[in-house]
């Protein structure tokens, strides 16, 4: 593919905040102009769009995680993007963290998802935060499992804290627990490898 070269491109990491909605207002703006004007990193941008277009809805709606589609996730480790990944059981737990080099958190929940037809994500935050819900979230029911990501930002300024998630199967005849998941987040300290 050929495509306008850029003389200074937007790093993905960047294009990728941008994307998800984390930039700050002055940061959003500047990137608004160079991507108007510039083919080559509005190209790049279009690419990581059409590879997950339902997830800017999600994120748009304000809520803490967005829901990726694997193939998502693989073209984004290729891409260079330093991925910090956790895998938890089903309903199990993990000790987590965030390291300052990492540019996305992923964490895969392994779930029974045979039958399923919608799926919601309930957050139970530490920090006084409450409850927040992913709607509707896609998934993949063969691959048995849900991938999300966090708000970098938000994970980063996170004290030491118990995180809670809960996958919930929106059955016309009700609600029904699919899994309960359980972060022990830890800040990063300096002088951890990673
Ligand atoms: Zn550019």
């Amino acid at each position: 593919m050929t495509r306008p070269r850029c003389a200074s491109p937007i790093p993905l990491a960047t294009l990728l905040a941008y994307w998800l909605g984390e930039l700050d207002e002055a940061r959003e703006a500047a990137l608004d102009k160079h991507l108007l004007g510039c083919g080559h990193c509005s190209s790049s941008l279009q690419g990581l769009v059409d590879l997950a277009g339902e997830v800017r809805a999600a994120v748009r709606a304000g809520a803490v995680h967005a829901v990726l589609a694997d193939a998502f996730v693989k073209r984004l480790a290729a891409q260079g993007l330093r991925l910090r990944e956790y895998r938890v059981p089903h309903n199990g737990s993990v000790y987590c963290t965030v390291a300052p080099d990492d540019d996305l958190l992923i964490t895969r929940l392994d779930a029974p998802l045979a039958g399923v037809e919608r799926l919601d994500v309930e957050l139970l935050g530490g920090e006084g935060a409450g409850r927040e819900r992913l709607r509707d979230v896609p998934f993949d029911a063969a691959a048995g499992e849900v991938v999300l990501t966090a708000r970098m930002e938000r994970m980063r300024a996170l004290p030491a804290s118990t995180l809670r998630m809960r996958l919930l199967d929106m059955a016309p005849s009700g609600e029904r627990l699919v899994g309960e998941y359980t972060f022990h987040h830890t800040p990063h300290r300096p002088g951890d490898s990673r």
